[in-house]
């Protein structure tokens, strides 16, 4: 994949020996064609539930908009976003799905979110009074779904306190402000499928629906399973799955790979070579000079670092040139890494060549991940907007390439 075709003009201060003349320094390629190939497996998985597409985060890291338009293309139902705001921001851009957002605060803008037509998630008798004045303001019911905490213990209402949530919803319902056409809950450990917890969650939550159900509620959408138990927990499916991670190709589980559940990596991370140079044995590599040469060697430079989203912990981590793995040594600094290339290289063949850091034809983001001591979602999350998005449509190879702007299209 170092040599995607596509037409471009050259640019001067990139040209290299036996390098395509691309006008590009570091990029986060976006495989569309993955997104879509994903979607299309979950579908197939979870069929007759539905699937909401889950793009908080800029899609991951991915740009919401273009993995929406992706995601409804190959047949998702439902957006999926945390805040009020990044779904606002879909519906400017003309995403006409439903929608729902889940993660608010006193000021989020419940008066827009209606207005846009933007299911609300709703975890306490706080939240519920908020968007019932709002609803009030605009004259528009708000499409409500219930948030429960079944076992997690972070955002949703306890079922301790459904009863009255419930009562108070049932008023504003009949008042004409609201109506609750949702319930929904987040798993705490489906990533760990041997733990009891999640069937424990999963009873707390059949309990919770027979109770909306119970007070009359015509509920359209029941739904609790995200990636991992999307793909671990079938019982989980209800009418509804909300697919983040695997949208985007990723595995959420130690030791099994994307593939093994028919996923691709939509992501792939690259950037020139940008400086080969030999140094002599001993030579301190970047702040702290800890990493030395253990001979005279060729050091090569990555122009990426930390402000672009890599781990500044993740030394060690694996950059593919030409088809083979070299560990980042010494320091991640702010711009940029160095790899250790050994002694034996040519030189002229390795400057402005393509360094994979992560994606399908170089390490994987899990390695990279290992290496940070964190997990698979925060690497890609964290690609910083100094990296520019860049969209392929269609297989490798044979690839229109389209770069997005960081405000249109
Ligand atoms: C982020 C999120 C998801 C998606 O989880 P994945 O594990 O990435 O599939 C689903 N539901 C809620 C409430 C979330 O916050």
């Amino acid at each position: 994949m170092a040599d995607v075709n596509y037409e471009v003009e050259q640019q001067r201060n990139l040209e290299a020996p036996g390098v395509a003349h691309n006008p590009w320094e570091r990029r986060a390629l976006i495989d569309l064609s993955a997104i879509r190939n994903n979607v299309r497996q979950v579908t197939e998985l979870v069929a007759p539930a539905k699937v909401m597409a889950v793009v908080k985060a800029d899609g991951y890291g991915h740009g919401a908009y273009r993995v929406a338009r992706a995601a409804l293309e190959a047949g998702v139902r439902w957006i999926g976003c945390a805040h009020v705001s990044e779904a606002l921001a879909l519906r400017e851009r003309g995403i006409e799905s439903p929608m729902l957002a889940w993660l608010h605060t006193t000021d989020t803008p419940f008066e827009d979110a209606i207005a846009a037509d933007i299911d609300l998630g709703v975890s306490s008798l706080g939240e519920l009074g908020c968007i019932a004045a709002a609803a009030r303001k605009v004259e528009t019911p708000a499409r409500i779904h219930l948030k429960l905490d079944t076992g997690l213990g972070r955002n949703g209402a306890t079922l301790d306190a459904l009863d009255e949530l419930l009562e108070q919803a049932k008023d504003y319902q009949s008042e004409g402000l609201l109506r609750v056409v949702g319930v929904f809950s987040h798993l705490a450990v489906a990533d760990e499928p041997q733990r009891v917890e999640t069937d424990e969650q999963l009873e707390a939550f059949d309990l919770a629906i027979s109770k909306v159900e119970a007070a009359g509620f015509g509920l359209e959408v029941r739904h609790i399973a995200n990636t991992p138990a999307i793909l671990s927990r079938p019982d989980a499916h209800h009418d509804m799955v909300r697919l983040g991670l695997g949208l985007y190709g990723l595995s959420p589980f130690e030791g099994d790979e994307p593939d093994s559940f028919g996923l691709r990596p939509a992501m792939t991370l690259q950037a020139r070579v940008a400086n080969v140079k030999k140094v002599n044995k001993d030579q301190g590599v970047s702040y702290g000079l800890n990493y030395r040469t253990s001979e005279q060697t060729y050091l090569g430079l990555i122009p990426l670092g930390y402000a672009d989203g890599l781990p500044r912990i993740a030394t060690g981590a694996p950059v593919t040139i030409h088809g083979k793995d070299y560990p980042v040594r010494g320091r991640i600094a702010m711009d940029q890494c160095v790899v250790d290339l050994g002694p034996d290289i040519d030189p002229e063949h390795f400057l402005g060549a393509t360094a994979i850091i992560f994606g399908e034809e170089g390490p994987s983001v899990t390695e990279w991940a290992n290496a940070a001591g964190t997990i698979n979602y925060e690497v890609v999350t964290r690609i910083s907007p100094r990296v520019p998005r860049v969209y392929l449509e269609g297989s490798w190879g044979e690839s229109a390439l389209e770069e997005e702007d960081t405000n249109g299209e």
